[in-house]
């Protein structure tokens, strides 16, 4: 259901019609059962309403669709409603393990092409970041010559110029965010420890999760034409992501994509090469670890035990479970395009993960996802923790029992 780049008037009327279509069929098969709000973190971030929670999102686009009130104050506020939703997946695998098996964020997903296609979505703040991808390639608005400046000071193979068995796809993020420069030069490390044939790609872009996300379904097409492209050109077999979103994206957005590469975030690809390599570990960590599990490795993917493996391959990691994990891992709150916009929330995602981890004595609270990192990172200075707690990637701290961190 993926419009061309000359797509007519008549192809959007009847892609619309399309999308509308399915939003009614589909939700007409909810049973109203509810067993979806109480998996939902939107229950305890916001004031609880069910009607911003996951069968309340469904109705209100069910009825927006039905009565054609998807534009003026009522489509405003469905607006609102709609792009409130983190896209953690909770509520799907709830109502799959219990109820109907609804599809509920594919249906939130066309909702949002529906609100852009008739430009009544999405939020202002991210139109700009639409804006910034489609000009600059990352969502940062940033030039592409600012990309990875912390490139320069490790030894990588540039891709295509240069041929590799890998390509390790950094993601904007972890690009441009400057506490996440020491993630990017902790892997490039630890790959050129394990003796991995790697490469980057000299001219890397937006892996175009967020404009997914988001419901630019155009704009995606795209980058993602693009990117297939540039991943053609470098002659690997398998695709490495920093990020979970990237991941999702490369195997579930992009058509056929799993076809030419072995597509696998960071932790799996790293577990397998350290098993067979069996590091040599420098020193002990002493610490109390905790993991949060990132929505896009657990809740949509299953990757539950390699970070944790990996932290356990560690000495002398303490590694201790926080009240909600795994599969119910409390979301930090970005996905879903929301780590670029304001949205109401009494309390803040990340502010009661990190207080989830202060509970359990954590010292350190690890993850696997630049999203994450940035989110807990600002969560633990919003809450006056930083001599209290820290927040790391799986990556930085096995460069760092290695000793071979920047
Ligand atoms: S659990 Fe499924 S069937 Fe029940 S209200 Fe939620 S979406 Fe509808
Ligand atoms: S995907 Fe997550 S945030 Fe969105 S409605 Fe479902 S449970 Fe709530």
């Amino acid at each position: 259901m993926v419009m061309d780049k000359e797509a007519t008037t008549e192809d959007r009327d009847d892609y619309t019609q399309t999308l509308s279509k399915y939003i009614l069929d589909t939700v007409r098969r909810c049973r109203n059962c509810n067993y979806c709000f109480s998996a939902c973190p939107l229950r305890v971030s916001t004031r609880g309403f069910q009607t911003q929670g996951p069968s309340g999102i469904l109705q209100a686009l069910y009825y927006g669709v039905r009565w054609n009130e998807l534009g003026g104050e009522a489509g405003q506020e469905l607006c609102e409603i709609l792009y409130n939703c983190t896209t953690c997946n909770s509520c799907v695998n709830t109502c799959k393990d219990k109820s109907a098996g609804m599809p509920l964020l594919e249906v939130f997903e066309k909702g949002r092409n529906l609100l852009v296609e008739k430009m009544l979505g999405p939020l202002e703040e991210q139109r700009s970041v639409l804006a910034s991808i489609q000009r600059y390639g990352n969502p940062y608005q940033r030039p592409a010559s600012e990309r990875m400046p912390w490139l320069a000071q490790e030894s990588v193979t540039p891709l295509p110029d240069e041929k590799a068995e890998v390509l390790l796809f950094v993601g904007c993020t972890a690009s441009y965010e400057p506490d996440l420069f020491p993630l990017g030069r902790a892997m490039i490390r630890i790959m050129n420890y394990l003796e991995v044939d790697f490469g980057v790609l000299a001219e890397e872009t937006c892996c175009a999760d967020p404009v997914c996300r988001i419901g630019d379904k155009l704009l995606f097409e795209a980058l993602a034409e693009e990117n297939q492209r540039r991943f053609q050109a470098t002659g690997a077999k398998t695709l490495v992501t920093f990020s979970p979103h990237c991941m999702n994206a490369f195997l579930k957005d992009y058509e056929g994509l799993e076809d030419s590469f072995v597509i696998r975030h960071y932790t799996e690809f790293l577990l397998d090469r350290l098993k067979a390599r069996k590091p040599e570990f420098k020193v002990s960590l002493n610490r109390t670890v905790t993991y949060h599990d990132p929505c896009y490795l657990s809740k949509h993917n299953n990757i539950l035990e390699p970070p944790r493996e990996i932290l356990r391959m560690i000495p002398g990691v303490n590694l201790l479970e926080m009240k909600d994990s795994r599969r119910q891992s409390l979301c930090c709150g970005a996905g879903g395009g929301r780590m670029y916009a304001e949205v109401e929330e009494t309390t803040r995602l990340a502010n009661i993960r990190v207080g989830q981890a202060m509970d359990v004595g954590a010292e350190l609270l690890a993850t696997a996802c630049p999203y994450c990192h940035v989110m807990l990172s600002n969560a633990v200075k919003d809450l006056g923790l930083e001599d209290k707690i820290k927040v790391m990637d799986v990556a930085e701290i096995l460069a760092w029992s290695l000793r071979i961190e920047p």
